[in-house]
């Protein structure tokens, strides 16, 4: 039996509609394995990355984690942790983390959400400006890909690019953030030709899911309650997700889901998971 691992690739802030149009190649190769479909965001979700990066990574929704913004302070990680925390620490596997947005990985801002991953990498961006943060993404592609493509034993992994959403607010979505996007697209191809040049990759088996968090309006900028804003996305492949039919009705909640059906960890009914594995959800009729 080939030993199941998961990668999650976060890109913050990346349009559905744009995708079409742009450069991203790797994005494409998963969503032709397998597929590539919008996200609405749930009503009672404010379209903000604290409330939607915890809900993908937790597999519950704002009412049970309890993170409404960007500040984390009164959530509820304790009993609703992320992924890597709860693999690490329950089922006794191991999990890395990587990124350079502090709230996520550190104890600012009422953070971390990845609480105790058995690795983690946090990068800081020199500045918090799309130059900065263009840097921030590239180190963090890079160690991940170290780290991933050395043969060390990591079953899921959680990687957060974060300049795309950065350019946006400061540029607008305009030809810089389109290449902020493509710039995402082959940092994304590093962290899938690490996984490919595992020592043991003859004998794993992996699933890739790469997700959004929210959309953007035209002049940058989100939390309202536009399509815009509220449309994100999720692409995956791997064992059990079938390449014809994308799946329908997808939500944020469902990447956690996921990410324990691929590893073959049934959920304990205590963690009430509000997600659904994709391959468990009614496919979309043509
Ligand atoms: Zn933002």
């Amino acid at each position: 039996m080939p030993t199941p691992r998961v990668l999650v690739v976060g890109i913050d802030g990346v349009r559905l509609d744009l995708l079409p149009v742009l450069e991203t190649p790797n994005l494409d190769e998963i969503a032709n394995a397998g597929f590539l479909a919008p996200v609405h965001i749930d009503d009672d979700t404010p379209t903000m990355s604290g409330p939607c990066w915890t809900t993908i990574v937790t597999g519950v929704g704002v009412a049970k984690h309890g993170v409404w913004g960007n500040n984390f302070s009164g959530n509820r990680l304790g009993v609703f942790p992320d992924f890597t925390t709860r693999l690490a620490g329950e089922q006794g596997l191991r999990t890395f983390a990587a990124g350079g947005w502090e709230p996520l990985f550190l104890a600012r801002q009422g953070g971390p959400v990845f609480a105790a991953p058995s690795r983690l990498a946090y990068i800081a961006p020199r500045e918090d400006t799309p130059q900065g943060w263009d840097e921030c993404d590239q180190s963090v592609a890079d160690e991940a890909a170290r780290i991933l493509s050395s043969g060390e034993d990591l079953d899921a992994s959680f990687v957060y690019l974060g300049a795309v959403d950065e350019t946006a607010h400061f540029l607008a979505c305009g030809a810089e953030y389109r290449s902020a996007i493509e710039t995402a697209d082959r940092q994304l191809g590093q962290l899938l030709t690490a996984v490919r040049e595992r020592p043991d990759a003859g004998s794993e088996e992996w699933t890739v899911i790469v997700v959004t968090d929210h959309g953007h309006r035209d002049e940058g900028g989100h939390g309202g309650r536009s399509t815009l804003e509220r449309t994100a996305w999720i692409a995956a492949n791997g064992p059990g997700i079938a390449s014809t039919t994308p799946p329908d009705s997808l939500r944020h909640a469902d990447v956690a889901a996921h990410v324990y059906a691929a590893l073959g960890i049934t959920p304990d009914l205590h963690w009430t998971l509000d997600g659904r594995p994709f391959h468990s959800l009614t496919p979309q009729t043509a």
